[in-house]
């Protein structure tokens, strides 16, 4: 089932998401829902504190090549362990500020553990477009946002641009 997506600015964006103890059927519920809501947008990351859930879960799938099978992932309590010196710029995006996007410097590959929806702990290497979207989908649990690695002057300017645009929003639904 689809979810609507918060939109930036949203205090809900700037929590820090609580732990998940236990990988219960609610929550792989709950992470078929996002990977729906992902697909749907389409997007190729999301997190709980998107949907206005505050936990720690993410759902990516990074795979673009044209026919090339999909990817699913859902990935809870997600954490990066190690991180290359090496780094990478990537315009990013993100379904919480549509139509906005700016380079963002991260490192080129982390190593992340997660437990997946089995409840299995899972490790993995990540590099170019997956690792960029790891590290964006782990920072929202952290409330942090791409917009925040900019400078404050773009930053403001861009808040500014979605508070129009969610009242543009707010308008044409009523
Ligand atoms: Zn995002």
């Amino acid at each position: 089932m689809k979810r609507p997506i918060v939109l930036h600015p949203d205090p809900r964006l700037k929590k820090v998401a609580a732990p998940i103890d236990d990988v219960s059927d609610e929550l792989r519920a709950l992470a078929d829902d996002m990977l729906a809501t992902m697909y749907d947008a389409p997007g190729i990351g999301l997190a709980a504190p998107q949907i206005g859930v505050s936990l720690r879960l993410i759902v990516l799938d990074c795979v673009k090549e044209e026919g090339a099978p999909p990817r699913p992932m859902a990935m809870f309590n997600p954490e990066v362990v190690s991180s290359s010196d090496e780094t990478n710029v990537y315009e990013e995006g993100c379904l919480s500020i549509p139509e906005i996007y700016a380079d963002v410097t991260r490192p080129e590959a982390v190593t992340v553990r997660w437990i997946d929806m089995n409840g299995a702990e899972q490790e993995d290497t990540f590099d170019g477009l997956w690792a960029t979207c790891v590290q964006h989908e782990i920072d929202h649990l952290d409330g942090k946002l791409f917009i925040d690695y900019l400078s404050p002057l773009k930053r403001q300017l861009i808040t500014r641009k979605m508070v129009k645009f969610k009242r543009n929003k707010a308008t044409e639904k009523a």
